[in-house]
């Protein structure tokens, strides 16, 4: 599978309850520019979870669109599959990835240009606070934070830039001077 797109490609990765989804929906509102990819998930929608958070589908469905060659990447997160579709960013537009750090050494693979953004919590202490606001399980907070032990050195091995997500507004920023830095960098 090849990484084909005529913009960045812009992945945005770190541990459970870091703050990720909030920060992509708001730099895609912010930056028109950006087009965010809809991943695929097995695993159920939370209570309150935007419907087109994902596309949620059964396992059956995700390991057909596998089979089909459907995937720029997958992972088992977890118990559960998540993968990105192959893009399909609008002509002049760069792509964003929300995804775990398996999936982030991939895409670092298929595209060598690729813009990788790695966002840590200010303290685990912070991040179960997230997760448990969000509704997470206890079950889950924990394998989250576990997880999260084994995520964070490779994420920050692989990242161009680590950013701590401690003010949402100031992370955005940054982020989207990094970006706008970049895109004249990268020239693409
Ligand atoms: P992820 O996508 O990394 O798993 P979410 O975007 O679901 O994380 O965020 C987890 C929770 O933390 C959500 O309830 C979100 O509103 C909250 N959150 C995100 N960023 C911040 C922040 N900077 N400060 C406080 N709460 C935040
Ligand atoms: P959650 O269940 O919290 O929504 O997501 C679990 C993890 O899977 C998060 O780290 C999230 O970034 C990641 N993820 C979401 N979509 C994808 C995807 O398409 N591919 C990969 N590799 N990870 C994903």
């Amino acid at each position: 599978m090849s990484l084909q797109t005529s913009g960045l490609v812009i992945v945005v990765s770190g541990p459970g309850g870091v703050g990720k989804s909030t920060i992509v929906d708001d730099l895609v509102k912010r930056d028109p520019n950006l087009w965010l990819s809809r991943s695929w998930t097995t695993r159920e929608r939370r209570q309150g979870e935007v419907a087109d958070a994902y596309k949620f589908v059964t396992r059956e469905q995700f390991e057909r669109h596998i089979a089909d060659g459907g995937f720029l990447e997958w992972t088992d997160f977890l118990g559960n599959l998540y993968g990105t579709p192959t893009p399909s960013a609008p002509d002049g537009k760069d792509t964003v990835l929300e995804i775990e750090v398996d999936g982030a050494q991939q895409v670092k693979k298929l595209n060598a240009k690729a813009l990788l953004l790695f966002i840590l919590p200010p303290s685990r202490q912070e991040q179960k606070s997230r997760l448990r606001g969000r509704g997470d399980s206890d079950q889950k907070v924990e394998k989250r934070l576990r997880k999260a032990e084994e995520e964070e050195p490779v994420g920050k091995a692989i990242a161009d830039y680590v950013i701590v997500n401690d003010d949402l507004g100031a992370t955005v920023e940054e982020m989207i001077r990094i970006i706008d830095y970049e895109r004249k960098q990268r020239n693409v």
